[in-house]
């Protein structure tokens, strides 16, 4: 593979606002927004990889990684091709990937991580007040029962936080996720915005 994809990862536990402020960013000039989440439901439901991911998300659980990873390749490739993302103009957004350390492992090979924004919340009860308004307005059925909820809370304390700890801790901005849209976008952007300058450069 030629080049690396220049990337900032969006990490945080479910409901901590990765998707809104992904797709905040990803509608300025230069940014391109990628969500595995929504990789993976827009596909067809009735085709095996479709209802694979049905059979794990629906138990709060991962989607092993090596599917994971080969779709969001697939995936990139599809993109590159239609001119949706131009690896030279834009600026990956990765939201939900990598999610396991081996992901991390996986993707070093495609994607150069320069800024990782780990949004931090330590109000669980809000994030699960978030995911359930998100339920009913978007019918997400991994969203509605609060086991599975509590579920995806494990998860992402056993398998995705310690992804952090595959990256420089230089790299590692902590943003609280508590407030407006507005405030945790420009707490993000703060951060963003130097780290883009200098790779530039
Ligand atoms: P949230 O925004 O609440 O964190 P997502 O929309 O990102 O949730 O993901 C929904 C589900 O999709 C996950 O619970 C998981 O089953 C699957 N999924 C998304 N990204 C990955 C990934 N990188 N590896 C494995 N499974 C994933």
């Amino acid at each position: 593979m030629a080049q690396k994809y220049p990337s900032i990862l969006l990490i945080g536990p479910p409901g901590v606002g990765k998707g809104t402020q992904g797709k905040m960013l990803g509608s300025i000039p230069g940014f391109f927004h990628l969500a595995t989440g929504d990789m993976f439901r827009s596909l067809d439901k009735e085709s095996e990889i479709g209802l694979e991911f049905t059979r794990y998300s629906s138990q709060g659980l991962l989607v092993p990684d090596f599917l994971t990873v080969r779709l969001w390749r697939q995936h990139v490739e599809q993109l590159i091709e239609h001119k949706l993302y131009t690896p030279n103009r834009d600026i990956l957004l990765l939201d939900g990937i990598p999610r396991s350390e081996p992901q991390a492992e996986t993707m070093q090979e495609y994607i150069n991580p320069f800024m990782i924004i780990h949004l931090v919340c330590e109000d669980i009860d809000e994030m699960v007040r978030r995911m359930q308004k998100r339920a009913t307005e978007q019918g997400r059925p991994d969203d509605t029962d609060e086991l599975i909820i509590r579920k995806r809370f494990e998860v992402y304390a056993e398998q995705t936080a310690p992804v952090l700890a595959c990256y420089n801790k230089d790299i590692i901005a902590d943003i609280d996720a508590l407030g407006t849209q507005a405030e945790v976008l420009l707490r993000i952007l703060s951060k963003i915005m130097p780290a883009i300058s200098a790779v530039k450069k």
